[in-house]
């Protein structure tokens, strides 16, 4: 259900990925696109393309001489941005005072690192990126307001992945954000934001296009629209597949599946608002626009048996032998109460008598680094059962629809695989995916080989 009926339906929230404000050139593309539809009133930025990878090492603590590395190549991309502006002497003095901050920020990490100094510390990617795009679009003689997020974007203290708070979040919304918009456009940071004690929390990595449509949503808007490198959502990872089309409709159940199952082109969240208050979605390139692009919406028609493969790497795989006799009760149980208690949420599964095995998703988190399994974990683990560990595995879903009551999927799929080994299978639960586990140094190959069987021939 909507929290609130549509105050500003005209209105479009627009957000730009990292590629898309790498630099002033792809800014500029961006306000071509703001400037070429006046409905866009609010835009969503994520930081510079490199920039929050390089403060969530920062955020790591690491040697001063890395520390040192690490922060000119921050300074770098901003400075290239600032070089290009005509009268950037007060643009530069904030840029300079946030660069010292996160100087500042990464000597303590690198004495002792926490989850929350990591948030903040990351969070400055986004604050430099939108205050450097309005002096861009101010330069342009385009008016905009630069918005703090953290005013409006509530969530729990779950650092690294933290979860909005949506009815705080429309209260917020209404009272800070949406008085603005009749009169200006309004630029804020995707991807951050603050917990009830005023600390900086982040939404997981590739946050920003869930801030879109979270805003998309508390504001009532008429589409969500997020711009980045492709034009498009395709078949899949254009990078992996070169000849992989371009999906010109789809649903939101299908893209969310995508996106959960590691599909980089949109945040696992992002759907969420969208569909509850049934927002349409548009995926395009900043680059070119003209290109056109995917629209997620409620329904498309006669949607098809195979719709897309998501690959998601850097997967772990439990195997957990019960020490106890066969038939033990409890097993399941005791070892899932004791990963809920560690934070950790589990992904596939599979059971045989006296063993489970399951994988572990370890990417998407600011603080987590992929460390999940902590040496604490372990022990308690080993404790109820003998624990097998494999790294660096990857899942690979196959996308579709009625996939659980379609007859001889079998072909098209394990047929092809044969020179592969596929470590794991899990078909069945839902009627949108069938997943593969397979050794992460064999997935793009996993990938193309299904794409040409099942979307090619
Ligand atoms: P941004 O920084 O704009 O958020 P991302 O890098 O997060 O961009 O997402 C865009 C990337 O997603 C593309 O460059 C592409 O390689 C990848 N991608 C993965 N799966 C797909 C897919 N099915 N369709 C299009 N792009 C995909
Ligand atoms: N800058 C953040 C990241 O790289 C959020 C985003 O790009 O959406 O994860
Ligand atoms: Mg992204």
């Amino acid at each position: 259900m909507c929290a609130v009926s549509s105050p500003n339906s005209q209105y479009v929230v627009a957000k730009f990925g990292g590629t898309s404000v790498a630099d002033f050139d792809a800014m500029n593309n961006c306000a071509d696109i703001i400037l070429a539809d006046t409905n866009v009133r609010v835009i969503v930025l994520s930081a510079s393309a490199g920039v929050t990878n390089l403060l969530v090492a920062l955020a790591a603590g690491c040697e001063s001489d890395k520390r040192e590395n690490y922060l000119k190549q921050i300074r770098d991309i901003q400075y290239a941005i600032i070089d290009r502006l005509n009268e950037a002497d007060v643009i530069r003095e904030e840029i300079d005072r946030l660069l010292e901050n996160i100087e500042m920020l990464s000597e303590a990490a690198s004495l002792a690192t926490s989850e929350a100094l990591t948030d903040e510390l990351v969070s400055h990617g986004e604050v430099m990126s939108t205050l450097l795009f309005v002096e861009l679009l101010r330069q342009r003689n385009m008016g905009a307001e630069w918005f703090d997020i953290r005013r409006i974007m509530r969530t729990n203290d779950n650092f690294g992945r933290a979860e909005p708070n949506i009815l705080q979040i429309h209260t917020l919304t209404m009272e800070h954000l949406h008085p603005r918009l009749n009169d200006t456009i309004v630029i804020t940071q995707g991807f951050i934001g603050r917990e009830e004690k005023g600390r900086t929390t982040t939404l997981g990595r590739g946050g920003s296009d869930y801030t879109a449509a979270l805003l998309g949503e508390a504001l009532g808007l008429q589409r969500v629209d997020i711009w980045t490198d492709v034009p498009g959502i395709y078949t899949t990872d254009p990078r992996i597949v070169p000849t992989a089309k371009r999906i010109n409709k789809i649903a939101f159940d299908e893209a969310a599946e995508m996106a959960t199952f590691g599909a980089k082109i949109l945040h696992p969240a992002t759907l969420l608002p969208a569909v509850r208050c049934g927002i349409p979605v548009f995926v395009g390139s900043s680059k070119e626009p003209q290109a056109g692009g995917t629209v997620v919406c409620d329904k498309t028609g006669n949607p098809p048996l195979f719709r897309a493969l998501a690959l998601r790497r850097k997967q772990t795989l439990l195997t957990l032998h019960s020490l106890k006799m066969l038939h033990a009760r409890g097993f399941l149980a005791e070892v899932f109460t004791l990963l809920s208690r560690h934070n950790i949420s589990v992904d596939l599964i599979t059971t045989s008598e006296v063993s489970i095995a399951l994988t572990l998703d370890t990417k998407g988190s600011t603080s987590t680094n992929g460390n999940l399994l902590t040496n604490a974990l372990l022990t308690e683990l080993s404790k109820l059962c003998r624990v097998e560990v494999e790294e660096d595995m990857a899942l690979v879903a196959i996308i579709g629809n009625e996939l659980s009551r379609a007859k001889g999927l079998g072909k098209g799929i394990f047929g092809v695989l044969e020179p592969f080994n596929i470590r794991m299978i899990s078909c069945g639960a839902s009627s949108h995916n069938v997943c593969l586990l397979v050794p992460g140094n064999d997935a793009e190959q996993v990938i193309q080989t299904l794409h040409q069987s099942l979307f090619e021939e």
